[in-house]
């Protein structure tokens, strides 16, 4: 289980209501930033999202919209004694952009990454943006779930489940369980964030059976041609890419600021993805 909060939801520049791309996922005590846009950690004190407890910001491309955030909350960090390890990950050349700091490490990555968090993976796949550019995917592990009923009547109880866990089988009275007789395993969840871009054939491969696909809808059907000059995508392309992919749940962010209303961009998608809904700042998820 992922918790989500949207912290940003405007391209571009903020306005009165949104703020910039950044969205946090709470996991394990942990909080990690996907891009971290001008006025992040004031959101984040806004929608109760400890900045404290940061531990990674995944940085999609170095456009300002996307990481100018980044400064001001190292620096609220510092002046707080932060001691823990936090560590970006960004494109290349991200190191020159956010020097050093005691507590900072940065990881440069490339086209095709993937770091083990435990209980789950973050990887990223190239995009069709500006310079280099990512998205990132996010994936839980599967996790082995016990029939319980089956198990109980067998004679588990207890302590004997964590017994059984470590041992792969375990005896009981005079007759030898093995766990996998009595577990199965179910898949983890799996989330997908666009970032920035246009229509690209990585996305959507990267996308496939996501439980959410997060994806930057900048533009409506007015404005196709605008989209394409600047690299980015309208909602009738994420709704493509949702379906393609085989998404379960589509949210649209990363909006022109010409979209004060996101309706029109809600209904384009709806028409060829139906399970779609259009983010606001604040807004909270759980996958
Ligand atoms: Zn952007
Ligand atoms: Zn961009």
């Amino acid at each position: 289980m992922f918790e989500l909060t949207v912290l940003g939801t405007s391209s571009a520049m903020p306005t009165p209501e949104r703020s910039l791309s950044c969205i946090a996922m709470r996991r394990d005590g942990d909080i990690f930033l996907f891009d971290c846009g001008e006025g992040s950690q004031r959101q984040m004190m806004r929608f109760g999202v400890s900045y404290m407890k940061v531990r990674a910001i995944f940085i999609t491309h170095l456009h300002l919209d996307h990481f100018l955030g980044v400064f001001g909350l190292l620096e609220t960090l510092r002046l707080n004694g932060r001691k823990e390890k936090l560590t970006i990950y960004a494109p290349r050349g991200a190191e020159g952009v956010f020097g050093r700091k005691d507590f900072l490490e940065i990881k440069e990555i490339d086209g095709k990454w993937s770091e083990d968090f435990g209980s789950f993976t973050v990887s990223s796949f190239a995009t069709k943006h500006a310079g280099t550019s990512f998205g990132f995917s996010i994936e839980e592990k599967e996790k082995v779930r016990f029939h319980e009923e089956k198990a109980k009547g067998l004679g588990l109880k207890g302590p004997m489940f964590t017994d059984i866990q470590k041992k792969g089988k375990l005896t009981v009275a005079g007759k030898v369980i093995k766990l996998k007789d009595v577990t199965y395993t179910s898949p983890g969840k799996k989330i997908v964030y666009s970032g920035d871009s246009a229509p690209c054939a990585t996305l959507a491969k990267a996308a496939k059976g996501a439980d959410l696909l997060i994806h930057e809808s900048t533009f409506g059907s007015d404005k196709i041609a605008e989209a394409k000059d600047t690299s980015h995508s309208t909602a009738e392309d994420a709704a493509t890419c949702a379906k393609k992919a085989g998404a379960k749940k589509l949210l649209l962010t990363h909006f022109s600021g010409r979209y004060a209303d996101t309706s029109q961009l809600v209904s384009e998608a709806k028409k060829i993805f139906p399970a779609v809904e259009a983010a606001k700042d604040g807004v909270k998820l759980v996958v």
